[in-house]
C-alpha cells in the first residue's frame, strides 16, 4: 500500500503541485483542484481506507489501523499536506460511519461515497466560540456548543455555525456535533448527525484562505432551521465519548502529515546542497550547512519513532495512548516547523520564491501547530493522562 501510494506521490500529486505552484492561490476555490487528482487517488485505492471491503472499501488489518493510516497519510503529505487532508478526513468519518452508523446508513452513504470520486466528508466540531473548551473537554452547561438539535416529529432541526471545517467547502457529507441537553455538559449532551451538502437549511458560507494547506479548502457552515431525517442521528448525547475512535488515531493523522511535509522540505534540501556551491565547494561540505543537515535529519527520525510508537499504542489499545497520541500530535507540530524553517535558512533567497516551493513547506507546516487542538492544550491533556488524580482542571471551576 506504501508503494502504491509514493506511485501516486511522485506521479500524480508532485507533478500537480509542480506545474503550477500559483494555482492553490486561485482565489475561486473551486478551480484549485484538478478533478484527476482524486480520480487518480481513488483509482489507486487511497480514498476508501477504513470504508468496509463489503462496500468495495480497502480493508485495514484490525489491529494496524492508525499505523496504516500513519505511513500513508505521511506519503500523500510528501506530495501536498492540503490534499492529503482532503483523503485523511475522508478515512476518519469512514471509520466513523463505520463504527456507529446503522446499516441502512452505511449502505446508503458508503455506496453513494465510493461511487463518486470528488465525493469529500467534513467533521463540524469547531464553531466560532472556540474548540479549546472542546478538547480539554470544559465540561459544564455553560461552555456548551452553541449548534442546538432539536427532534421536531421524525426531524432533527439543527441551528447554528461551524467554522475552520476541513473539506467544509466542498464536501457532499457533514458529520455535524450539536448541543441537544442543555442541562448538563458537552460530554453528557452533545449528540451528532450525518447532514447531506443538499439538505435545505445548509449553507455553505464561505472558504478560508489559509496560510497553508490550501488545497484542503477549509470552509465555514451555516445551518439555519436544517431539518435532517432522525435516522441521520449517529450518536445520542453522548456523541463526543463516541468520537474517541476518532480523535486518538486523528491526533496520529495529524502528527503523519506533518512527517511528510518535513520529509519533503528535507529531501529538497538534501538535493540543494549537494547541488549548490558556495565558497568553492558544494555547501554540504561546508561545517555550518552541515551541522543544519544532520539536526533536521536527527529531528525527522524522532519525530517518526515516537508517531511509530503512538500509533501502535492506539492500534494497540494501551493504557498510555491518549498521552502518546498527544505527544506525538505537538512534537512533530514544532520539531517539523524547524526543519521546515532550516529548509528556508539552506535555500538562501531559493527559499523565499514560489516557484521554488521552500517557503510553501513552512506555510503548511505552520497550520498544523492548531489543528486538532493548540499545543496548550495538547500539554494540558498530556498531563492529564499522566496524572489524572493532580493535574489542574485548566478550564473553569469544573
Ligand atoms: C487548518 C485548520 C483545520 C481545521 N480543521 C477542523 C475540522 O476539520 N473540524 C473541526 O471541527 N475543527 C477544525 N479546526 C479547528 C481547530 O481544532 C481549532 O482551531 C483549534 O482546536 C483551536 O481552537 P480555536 O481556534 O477556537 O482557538 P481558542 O480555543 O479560541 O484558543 C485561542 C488561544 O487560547 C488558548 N486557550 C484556550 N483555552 C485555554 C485555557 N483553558 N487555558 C489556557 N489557554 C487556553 C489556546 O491554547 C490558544 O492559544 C481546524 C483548524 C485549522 C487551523
Amino acid at each position: 500500500m506504501r508503494e502504491t501510494c509514493r506511485r501516486y506521490v511522485d506521479r500524480v500529486l508532485v507533478p500537480f503541485i509542480v506545474a503550477d505552484r500559483e494555482r492553490e492561490w486561485a482565489f475561486d476555490p473551486s478551480m484549485r483542484l484538478a478533478p484527476e487528482v482524486l480520480e487518480e487517488a481513488d483509482r489507486a485505492g487511497l480514498r476508501s481506507l477504513g470504508v468496509p471491503d463489503v462496500y468495495g472499501g480497502v480493508a485495514l488489518e484490525s489491529g494496524r489501523e492508525a499505523q496504516t493510516f500513519a505511513l500513508i497519510a505521511a506519503e500523500l503529505a510528501r506530495g501536498d499536506v492540503g490534499i492529503a487532508d482532503k483523503l485523511v478526513q475522508n478515512w476518519k468519518i469512514s471509520v466513523l460511519l463505520r463504527e456507529l452508523a446503522s446499516p441502512e446508513l452505511q449502505q446508503r452513504w458508503f455506496t453513494r461515497y465510493m461511487a463518486d470520486p470528488q465525493f469529500l466528508m467534513a467533521h463540524c466540531l469547531t464553531e466560532p466560540r472556540g474548540a479549546s473548551d472542546r478538547w480539554l473537554p470544559y465540561n459544564a452547561p455553560e461552555a456548551n456548543m452553541d449548534t442546538r438539535a432539536e427532534l421536531v416529529g421524525d426531524h432533527w432541526v439543527i441551528d447554528g455555525r461551524k467554522q475552520f471545517i476541513s473539506n467544509g467547502f466542498d464536501a457532499s457529507l457533514y458529520v455535524v456535533y450539536a448541543n441537544t441537553d442543555d442541562s448538563v455538559g458537552m460530554l453528557q449532551g452533545t449528540s451528532s448527525f450525518l447532514v447531506p451538502r443538499d439538505t435545505p437549511g445548509l449553507e455553505v458560507t464561505r472558504c478560508n484562505e489559509t496560510i497553508g494547506g490550501r488545497y484542503m479548502n477549509n470552509g465555514e457552515i451555516a445551518f439555519d432551521n436544517c431539518r435532517v431525517p432522525a435516522d441521520h442521528l449517529l450518536a445520542h448525547n453522548d456523541a463526543l465519548g463516541k468520537a474517541g475512535i476518532y480523535f486518538r488515531p486523528g491526533k496520529i493523522l495529524q502528527a503523519a502529515k506533518n512527517l511528510g511535509i518535513g520529509i519533503a522540505a528535507f529531501d529538497d534540501t538534501v538535493e540543494f546542497v549537494h547541488n549548490r556551491v558556495q565558497g568553492g565547494r558544494v555547501l554540504i561540505q561546508h561545517q555550518a550547512v552541515a551541522v543544519r543537515v544532520a539536526e533536521m535529519a536527527t529531528k525527522l527520525e524522532a519525530v517518526a519513532a515516537l508517531l511509530r510508537q503512538a500509533a501502535r499504542a492506539v492500534d494497540l489499545r494501551r493504557p498510555n495512548a491518549d498521552a502518546l497520541a498527544d505527544m506525538a500530535k505537538v512534537f512533530a507540530s514544532h520539531e517539523i516547523l524547524e526543519v521546515c524553517v532550516q529548509a528556508m535558512e539552506l535555500h538562501g533567497g531559493y527559499g523565499a520564491m514560489l516557484e521554488v516551493g521552500i517557503e510553501k513547506y513552512l506555510r503548511d507546516a505552520s497550520v498544523y501547530l492548531h489543528m486538532d487542538a493548540t499545543t496548550d492544550i495538547s500539554h494540558f491533556r498530556i498531563v492529564k493522562a499522566l496524572f489524572p488524580s493532580t493535574a489542574g482542571n485548566y478550564a473553569g471551576t469544573t
